[in-house]
């Protein structure tokens, strides 16, 4: 005997398939709805149940006057992940909907109502799914479903969820609003950039585009746009861009220079531009311009201020050329840039020859090395120099030049370059020195006579007696006065031109130099109305040449009296130092400009070689500053003018 198998209800055969949803409607207890069990249901429920069910269009379908539920699988995504699925399945429309019932309510009971069926696009209905209210958007067709009856018995709704392709619409226009936007914005920036940018199109050169700055260079208005560049700027004919731009359109090749020349016309006059300058040509198509992008900076300015520097250079030149003295230049480390032609000529050496230790072979041996200390000294301490030293000519004879350098300080205050001047001295240094020798010469004769005239002028004035009548007595005194001072002019000079040819051997001793102080005083004649103070370290002891010293203090206090009469009080100070010894001779005299301070310890240097009256060869603080700097001591004067004097020296332990 077979199995009897049961037949399956007809129904069944209108619910098969249908994926999860079919499933979920064949399984569900439909009995707790008014629609009652699937056996129950009209034929034509059914019969749209399988049509929706087999479809892969997404489709709805509220039954009855309650509205329940059918969906499709096509249609589940819709629902989102919890609350609404699978709760949908069977419900009322108006529990399942609560949030835009009141929106599709209208719809289904115009259907319903046999009126027209629905449709419509893009329909933002938000909805509550995936744990929150989302903004969905729909399209969908609203439609009657005809019962068995005949009557409506349903709405299907065949619906397309669009939001997705509503949000890609919305991103696409937000796209172009924002790609229109910094369209506007990098046509501004053209618009306003600094330099000129032009569009030149075709072969014709039609000005297409043109930025503020291009017209501004041009000297014209937009009014140019769409011109041939040719009309618009007549003043090209002659010039050579036209045809530039015709071999950039025809080659495809750019072309960039910079600091070209171009004459444009501005406000009717010719005006002279210097640019750098690109011809970029423009290709859509391999091999064929479009168009040629021109871009043009304009460094007018610059140019300008550099030819006017070069000028300005040439112009240093020319004179650095003409004038006597060797001129030269280096940089702030001390390398040689630059030498005028008069030392090429001096020298008869080339660039090469007189860069950094070229220098060397210049220089008379003897010197050398004091050369390159004083200048390695100025290039240490930014200090300028003044030295006299022997160069050689070409003709390999050295002639002595007095050799000046000051540094030159850019905007920073850094040295940048160092200016320097060789200047021949040689024949007065030959006369100088043929000066010193007869005066050498001279004194040294004229000494021994004197020795004796002053002794013998001593021995006269001790003879004196009262036979002799007051006019013989006073020529007496006369004649040893002028002996005295002869004798101490010729001393002077014997002195200096000894100091000068350093002949001079220091003999020392240990004493105390307030004693020494007050001995050099005591010998001056110094009539009752100076004051002499002597102050400080009174027990301070040195080592030195008594005799050198005495004459050092002995020339400063005879010039405080001589030179500054009107101050009566002269002090001599004694201070301790740390290097050793300083003595200051303090006077309130007329003081010396600031000025000449520095020449005052030169030879034959006198303040003001007017005042005949006071006898003198301006050679006493030459003989000091000798021997003070023979001590290894140093020497110097403060004054101002109208106040008085301090003139000082020291002398190391
Ligand atoms: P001189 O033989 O002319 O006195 P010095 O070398 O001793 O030579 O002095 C040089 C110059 O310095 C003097 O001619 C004088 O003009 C100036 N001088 C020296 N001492 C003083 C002083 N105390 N006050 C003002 N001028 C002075």
């Amino acid at each position: 005997m077979g199995e009897i198998v049961k037949p399956s209800p007809p129904y069944v055969r209108y619910l098969q398939n249908g994926g999860e949803m079919g499933a979920l409607i064949r399984s569900f207890d439909w009995s707790k709805t008014s629609l009652g069990q699937p056996d129950t249901w009209s034929q034509n429920l059914l019969t749209t149940l399988g049509i929706v069910l087999q479809s892969r269009v997404p489709m709805f379908l509220f039954w009855g006057p309650e509205s329940i539920q059918f969906y499709n699988d096509a249609y589940r995504p819709s629902l989102g992940n919890q609350a609404k699925h699978p709760k949908a399945l069977g419900q009322s429309g108006k529990d399942c909907w609560p949030e835009i019932w009141a929106v599709i309510k209208p719809y289904i009971d115009q259907v319903m109502g046999g009126g027209e069926a629905i449709w419509q696009e893009d329909l933002l209905l938000p909805i509550y799914r995936n744990g929150r209210m989302e903004d969905v958007y729909w399209t969908f067709s609203y439609s009657q479903v005809i019962d068995a009856d005949g009557e409506i018995g349903g709405v299907l709704v065949t619906c397309f969820e669009s939001t997705g392709k509503v949000e890609a619409h919305r991103s696409l226009n937000q796209t172009l609003g924002r790609l229109a936007e910094s369209e506007a914005r990098m046509s501004l920036l053209i618009t306003q950039a600094p330099v000129g940018i032009g569009v030149l199109k075709s072969r014709e050169l039609l000005i297409d585009t043109a930025n503020n700055k291009f017209l501004q260079f041009l000297g014209k208005t937009e009014a140019i746009i769409g011109k041939p560049l040719a009309i618009a700027l007549p003043e090209l004919e002659g010039q050579p861009f036209l045809q530039i731009l015709d071999d950039v359109y025809t080659s495809g090749k750019a072309y960039a220079s910079s600091e070209v020349f171009a004459l444009l016309e501005n406000n009717g006059v010719l005006t002279e531009y210097y640019f750098d300058l690109l011809y970029q040509p423009i290709q859509y198509e391999q091999g064929r311009t479009d168009s040629i992008l021109v871009v043009a900076t304009d460094i007018t300015e610059q140019v300008k201020a550099r030819h006017t520097i070069e000028q300005s250079s040439l112009q240093f030149r020319q004179l650095a050329d003409s004038i006597i003295q060797m001129v030269w230049v280096t940089d702030g480390m001390g390398m040689h840039e630059y030498f005028n032609k008069r030392w090429y000529d001096f020298t008869g050496s080339n660039i090469e020859t007189c860069k950094g230790e070229g220098w060397n072979q210049m220089f008379h041996p003897d010197d050398r090395e004091r050369a390159w200390e004083l200048w390695n000294h100025s290039l240490k301490t930014g200090e300028a120099y003044e030295i006299e030293y022997r160069l050689r000519n070409y003709n390999g004879d050295y002639v002595w030049v007095l050799g000046r350098a000051a540094p030159f300080y850019d905007a920073e205050g850094k040295i940048t370059k160092w200016f320097g001047t060789c200047t021949d001295i040689h024949d007065q240094k030959l006369l100088l020195e043929q000066k010193d020798d007869f005066i050498s010469i001279a004194s040294h004769e004229l000494k021994t006579p004197l020795t004796s005239l002053k002794a013998l002028m001593q021995l006269i004035n001790r003879m004196k007696d009262k036979s002799l009548t007051p006019r013989l007595s006073g020529l007496i005194d006369r004649a040893s006065n002028s002996a005295d001072k002869i004798y101490k002019l010729v001393e002077d000079l014997l002195d200096a031109s000894k100091l000068n040819h350093g002949v001079i051997a220091l003999n020392k001793t240990l004493f105390i130099l307030s004693d020494l102080i007050a001995d050099s005083v005591n010998h001056l004649t110094i009539d009752g109305n100076y004051s002499i103070k002597t102050n400080g370290a009174i027990d301070l002891e040195v080592c030195a040449d008594a005799e050198r010293i005495h004459q050092v203090i002995t020339n400063f206090v005879s010039n405080a009296i001589k030179y500054a009469p009107d101050s009566k009080e002269i002090v001599i100070n004694i201070e301790r130092i740390d290097t050793g010894a300083k003595i200051s001779v303090i006077d309130r005299g007329p003081g010396i400009a600031q000025y000449k301070t520095a020449q005052l310890f030169d030879r034959y240097y006198r303040v003001d070689p007017t005042i005949s009256q006071k006898s003198g060869l301006g050679l006493g603080l030459y003989i000091c500053s000798e021997i003070v700097k023979k001590h290894g001591g140093e020497i110097g004067v403060e004054s101002e003018v109208g106040k008085g004097s301090i003139f000082w020296f020291t002398l190391p332990y």
